[in-house]
């Protein structure tokens, strides 16, 4: 199982030796996701109603929906479980190999040099096609008054809105916030960037350490990288189920009222992610070695786990292995770029949560001249490198960003019930984003 293979650069690296994307796989799970759908449909309030047939006391109705989703979502918490279980590990194991196997600092010099500017450079299209598209659709223009009202007094009463904002603290202090001092409680409180940050600099600290004595700990990395993928090797096997049950729960929940209300701005979140897909894809056909159509076949499962599960952090594992087995990328570009791409490269969130602070700035009548527009977009950076990879937290950080140009944070209360739906579809975005960079840092880093 252990194969050894040779790097591009010739050095001998252990392949984790584990398919853990099944040939028709993809089908599986589309299945999955189609049919998961559709039986949430089926049994919603917002559906079909199909419990109405046969049950008519609402209470009991509501019970009972509430123990089939439960018992639908098992195999999708059981995948998650397993994915979660195991990720920090791989993270930290896949930086450090990532890292050590590239065999020289010059190499990680280039790559570093070039994938700041170029997640930095990213980020900043995203945002700008987000602004692009909420200042040309205006989903905020004359916004019901009443219903904002109502929105924002219901937050208020039940302190619904969670906010988090950022300490106030200096740029300097802030950039020392960012050595892990305590590595053991970075694992606990699984603080990504501070993982991803002590992996890169023990990795640098092994390279430059001669190889006889670094072989223990890049053997034991090795051991865990394998164990770890094993695992997820078993998670995939669920897959499928698990999206039945993760989506059927999900559309059992929804509510469409939610979708309507703020309709307009939904679909203005999905034109402008539409259109950051078309952007990589650009990039893709531009600046890598795969066509489109290769790219999409590559990449599907990566996608539909994303949308399903709402976690670049959980997908990331599948990240890595279709980058490696699908498109074939060099373990040394992806198991550096990809784990730092799921910290810090969210595309996808940094233009959701521009059209959105947009779209609750024009609903409250809040002008944003364009310096605050420009500030608007140097925050949402930072707050999308800053933003953990798991569901939902876009939407909480977004309260930062309000406070800054102006917007009662309580007005996310108007847009709390699409969340989820958007949450979806934007980490689609933020992983296909980090597939892209390692595609095309793949074909710039010889
Ligand atoms: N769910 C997103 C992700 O994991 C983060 C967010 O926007 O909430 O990439």
């Amino acid at each position: 199982m252990n194969a050894q293979k040779r790097s591009a650069r010739g050095e001998i690296v252990h392949d984790t030796g584990e398919q853990i994307i099944q040939t028709g796989l993809w089908y599986k799970i589309l299945i999955g996701m189609a049919l998961g759908i559709s039986f949430g449909l089926l049994l919603s309030p917002y559906g079909a109603d199909g419990l109405s047939y046969v049950i008519n006391d609402a209470d009991a109705k509501a019970k009972i929906l509430s123990t089939i989703s439960e018992w639908i979502e098992l195999l999708g918490v059981i995948f998650l479980g397993l994915i979660k279980m195991v990720v920090i590990p791989l993270v930290t194991c896949s930086i450090i190999l990532g890292i050590a196997d590239s065999g020289n600092m010059a190499f990680v010099k280039k790559l570093g040099l070039r994938i700041v500017p170029y997640f930095i450079l990213t980020t900043a299209i995203s945002i700008s096609i987000g602004l692009c598209a909420v200042n040309l659709i205006k989903p905020g223009m004359n916004f019901d008054q009443d219903r904002l009202n109502m929105a924002v007094e219901s937050a208020r009463a039940e302190n619904a809105i969670k906010t988090q904002t950022f300490d106030d603290l200096t740029i300097p202090q802030r950039i020392a916030n960012m050595i892990p001092t305590n590595p053991a409680k970075a694992n606990v409180d699984r603080n990504m960037l501070h993982i991803v940050i002590a992996a890169i600099i023990v990795g640098l600290a092994l390279l430059q350490i001669p190889t006889e004595t670094t072989l223990p700990i890049t053997n034991l990395c090795r051991s865990i990288q394998m164990v770890t993928m094993h695992i997820i090797g078993w998670a995939m096997q669920i897959a499928p189920y698990a999206v039945f049950g993760l989506l059927g729960k999900i559309t059992i929940g929804l509510g469409l009222e939610a979708l309507t209300s703020v309709g307009l701005y939904t679909l203005t979140v999905f034109a402008a992610l539409c259109a950051m897909m078309v952007v990589y894809l650009i990039l893709i056909k531009c600046f890598s070695d795969f066509s489109i159509r290769e790219f999409l076949r590559g990449i599907r499962e990566v996608q539909i786990i994303a949308f399903s599960t709402s976690s670049s952090a959980a997908t990331m594992p599948v990240t890595i292995q279709a980058a490696e087995e699908k498109l074939g990328l060099r373990h040394e570009i992806t198991r550096f770029i990809i784990p730092l791409g799921t910290t810090v490269n969210m595309d996808g969130t940094a233009l959701y949560q521009a059209v959105a602070a947009v779209f609750l700035a024009q609903a409250f009548g809040v002008d944003l001249t364009l310096s605050e527009t420009i500030l608007l977009l140097i925050t949402t950076i930072g707050a999308s490198i800053g933003t953990p990879a798991t569901p939902g937290v876009g939407i909480v950080v977004l309260a930062t960003i309000l406070a800054g140009i102006g917007v009662p944070a309580e007005g996310i209360a108007l847009i709390i019930g699409v969340d989820r739906i958007l949450d979806m579809c934007r980490t689609t975005i933020n992983v296909t984003g980090d597939i892209t960079a390692a595609s095309i840092m793949n074909k710039w880093i010889k």
